[in-house]
């Protein structure tokens, strides 16, 4: 039996997550958390890979889009990182990449990415892939 906080969250699967994101890049930042925002998101940020791993322990986001390219410790590893540690291993994990070249997506998904997004961010193509993530993250929970 659904419980009615239960259906909530699957009808509106977008409504008030908490969404970490791992981010070097101020742009991208900066429009990645107004575009969340702007939904009603919650936005914890992390400017390196070690920050958004503290974090994400932490702070239990429902949601992680991680940058790839990173000073220091890369997405790759920090999303190995993450699906490794029985605490972070349920949160779906979104690559954000400049990265275009062939082979690129492989390395993604085997690094334990859920899916992953192009930057520099377009909005249209931002929160549709979040959204269809978040529908899907409430369907396992039910
Ligand atoms: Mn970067």
């Amino acid at each position: 039996m659904k419980s009615g906080e239960q259906w909530l969250i699957a009808r509106f699967p977008s409504d008030m997550v908490k969404v970490l994101v791992v981010e070097d890049n101020p742009a991208n930042m900066t429009l990645a958390t107004f575009l969340l925002e702007s939904v009603g998101h919650k936005v914890l940020k992390a400017t390196d890979a070690e920050t958004g791993l503290a974090l994400a322990g932490s702070e239990q986001p429902d949601l992680i889009l991680m940058d790839i390219q990173l000073p220091g410790m890369d997405g790759l590893r920090a999303t190995r990182l993450l699906k490794g540690d029985s605490k972070t291993s349920h949160i779906p994990v979104i690559a954000l990449t400049a990265l275009a070249m062939k082979g690129d997506e492989e390395r993604i998904r085997a690094a334990g990415c859920d899916g992953s997004i192009a930057t520099p961010l377009a909005y249209k193509d931002f929160l549709a892939p979040l959204a269809a993530q978040l529908a899907k993250s409430a369907a396992a929970i039910l």
